[in-house]
């Protein structure tokens, strides 16, 4: 079974996909953080990750793996690394180019190929895994967005002010939902949940819900 997670950046993605993952003892797969460890590696090299020609020339250099939910990137552990406001913009603008959708679309179907899966993103079930038997779109109004941002950064050792949180979080959003190739939007059989009021149980109990809807209807 897939279940898609997506929605914009601070709905709760992460926290809510990796604890459905445990409870279901499913594989978690966390394809911002792919998106992420591209920017990295680009920025690391002094390039621009906007530069489609490039990016595209560099790509090949680049080998993504998971293990335990930790990132490697070329066999370095930058699970650390990649959480930062200087990778959030680079994985936004890298994420924008057709030859990275294509390899990071490629290798997110091999890792789910005969597993079950919790996947999140933002074209998870509209782009990657289009027949996911189970669709969710997270989503909470960007003040409440910016605050979990706040707090995550926090805990890493990030102090950064809300209204800079806030303004990074808008400009992504647009980026990232206004772009031509897998925007971010819900897919038609998507089921919306504004998680701006709601704890994060609730939210884990109704995924639940859609999962076992799912798994009774085929039965
Ligand atoms: O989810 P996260 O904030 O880690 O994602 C970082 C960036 O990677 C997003 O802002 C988005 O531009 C890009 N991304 C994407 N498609 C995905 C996952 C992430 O374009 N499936």
């Amino acid at each position: 079974m897939i279940i898609a997670i997506d929605g914009p950046a601070g709905a709760g993605k992460s926290t809510i996909s990796k604890e459905i993952a445990k409870r279901l003892g499913f594989t978690y797969l966390d394809t911002g953080a792919m998106y992420r460890a591209c920017g990295l590696y680009v920025v690391s090299m002094g390039e621009d990750p906007s530069d489609e020609k490039k990016v595209k020339d560099l790509l090949a250099n680049i080998n993504i793996e998971f293990q335990n939910s930790r990132i490697f990137l070329n066999g370095e552990d930058v699970s650390l690394k990649i959480r930062t406001p200087e990778i959030d913009e680079a994985a936004s603008k890298i994420s924008r180019l057709k030859s990275v959708r294509e390899k990071l679309t490629e290798l997110q179907r091999q890792i789910a190929k005969d597993k079950d899966i919790v996947a999140e993103g933002r074209d998870m079930g509209t782009v990657v895994f289009p027949d996911a038997e189970v669709k969710i779109f997270l989503d909470a109004s960007p003040d409440e967005r910016a605050r979990r941002r706040k707090r995550q950064l926090e805990e890493s050792g990030q102090i950064i002010s809300f209204e800079i949180i806030l303004h990074q979080i808008k400009k992504r959003d647009k980026a990232d939902s206004t772009r031509a190739l897998a925007p971010l939007t819900a897919a038609p059989d998507a089921v919306i949940i504004d998680t701006t009021e709601m704890k994060p149980e609730s939210v884990i109990e109704r995924i639940i819900d859609e999962v076992d809807k799912k798994r009774n209807s085929k039965r």
